[in-house]
């Protein structure tokens, strides 16, 4: 590890070492470091939840920022659910869970748009 003397002298070593960069210390994870030896997924994680959870992170990385919501991130920190709310309602409501909303809906754009009895519901 040349790290530290790269640090002290911008050298990174003799010709021929190859410099590898840091690896996330996630046991499932093989992004490069971000910060604090984990990868930019995993950093965002402790950032966002303060404890550091090394847990597989889901496809794509970034998740809804909502407390207790594990639903891959849409936009501006929510999942679609959760942003959706934020567009509506001016904020996630995120001490209402997301219901499996029973009734017909459509995948349209990546969204969910359930009808129930005439009504649009998220
Ligand atoms: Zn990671
Ligand atoms: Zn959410």
């Amino acid at each position: 590890m040349h790290y530290r003397r790269v640090l002290r002298t911008g050298d990174p070593g003799p010709p021929g070492t190859v410099r590898r960069r840091s690896i996330c210390s996630a046991p499932d994870c093989e992004e490069v470091v971000d910060a604090k030896g984990l990868c930019h997924g995993h950093y965002q994680r402790l950032l966002r939840t303060g404890r550091r959870d090394v847990s597989p992170l889901r496809e794509g990385g970034a998740m809804c920022s909502v407390e207790g919501c594990d639903r891959p991130h849409k936009a501006k920190g929510y999942c679609a659910a959760h942003y959706k709310r934020v567009l509506v309602h001016g904020h996630p409501r995120a001490d209402i869970p997301i219901r499996e909303v029973a009734g017909t809906g459509t995948f349209r754009n990546g969204y969910l748009n359930v009808y129930v009895r005439g009504k649009y519901v998220i």
